[in-house]
């Protein structure tokens, strides 16, 4: 069974003036039919407006469609008593760490979403203990979240959403406020946890080079999937990136410009190796 499927998904703003009259209406997404098997790991990219995080609201029943069905591991999301059976299947992470720790020590920040959920106490401090190793902050559990890096805090974050266990985790632009290499950090957490724990990652992101990795890309614009497929049948598409006002990795454009100039190239390189070997035949 898919872990996220949409079937037509349609979501409208509408905006409303002092008298409750509709003002404006803004489709942010449009007819979507994706479907995402568990084990997945997805990117997601569009530029600013393309719908990605409305899209992201829906897979954690924070929005609910307007037209259309979104199912998580087969809950219909429009359904209010599916709400915390698919929230707790699908957990979500924010651009800003900081306005996603509430609590004061790293553990008890981890600690938070199992409690409530009503987990024995035993089995939550299990939980903590397991999900801060998973992302590498298991020494820092009795640290302040305030004291952390933020790649750090995002770590500890993506911790307290695996401490409810879930198949799937959403996450919305998760690097964009952090340096290099608290970037480098969170992605690495995401693929082995990814490979290990198999949870279902749905990744949205503006950095291409985040995406290279990943099993398939959707690329969104306008509300609607434009693209889809591996990270390789995507970048072979540079134009068509460039007109949807997307960049490429740097690598991917650089063979893309060798091969315009007559050198003998495949599609959609994706990395400094790849394009050494290719030149080097
Ligand atoms: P992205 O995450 O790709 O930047 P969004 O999902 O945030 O895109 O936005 C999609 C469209 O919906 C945009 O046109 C945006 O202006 C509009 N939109 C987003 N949030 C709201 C909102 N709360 N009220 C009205 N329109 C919104
Ligand atoms: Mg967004």
């Amino acid at each position: 069974m898919s872990i996220v499927k949409t079937d037509n998904l349609t979501f409208e703003y509408i905006r409303r003036d002092e008298d409750e009259n509709v003002s404006g209406i803004t489709t942010a997404i449009d007819k979507v039919n994706i479907d995402i098997a568990p084990g997945q790991f997805i990117a997601i990219l569009g530029h600013n407006g393309s719908g990605k995080s409305t899209l992201a609201k829906h897979i954690n029943a924070l929005l609910t469609p307007t037209e259309g069905t979104l199912f998580v591991d087969g809950m219909d999301t429009s359904d209010d008593k599916n709400l915390l059976k698919v929230r707790q299947t699908a957990g979500m992470v924010f651009q800003n760490p900081d306005n996603q720790i509430i609590g004061t020590v790293v553990d008890e920040e981890v600690a938070f979403g199992p409690e409530n959920l009503g987990v024995p106490s035993e089995e939550i401090w299990q939980r903590v203990e397991k999900c801060l190793k998973d992302v590498n902050m298991y020494a820092f559990k009795d640290a302040s979240p305030n004291k952390l890096s933020g790649g750090q805090k995002q770590r500890v974050a993506i911790a307290g959403v695996l401490a409810m266990k879930p198949k799937c985790i959403v996450l919305d632009e998760p690097t964009a406020m952090l340096d290099p290499m608290g970037r480098k950090e969170v992605i690495e957490t995401l693929h082995e946890l990814n490979k290990k724990e198999n949870v279902t990652i749905i990744l949205i992101t503006h950095y291409m080079k985040e995406v290279v990795d990943a099993d398939k890309i959707f690329v969104m614009d306008s509300g609607k999937v434009v693209m889809e497929g591996t990270p390789r049948e995507i970048f072979s598409h540079v134009e068509e990136l460039k007109a949807l006002r997307l960049d490429v990795p740097q690598v991917t454009e650089l063979a893309f410009e060798l091969r315009k100039s007559g050198i003998r190239l495949p599609l959609g390189i994706l990395s400094i190796d790849e394009l050494v070997k290719a030149l080097c035949q």
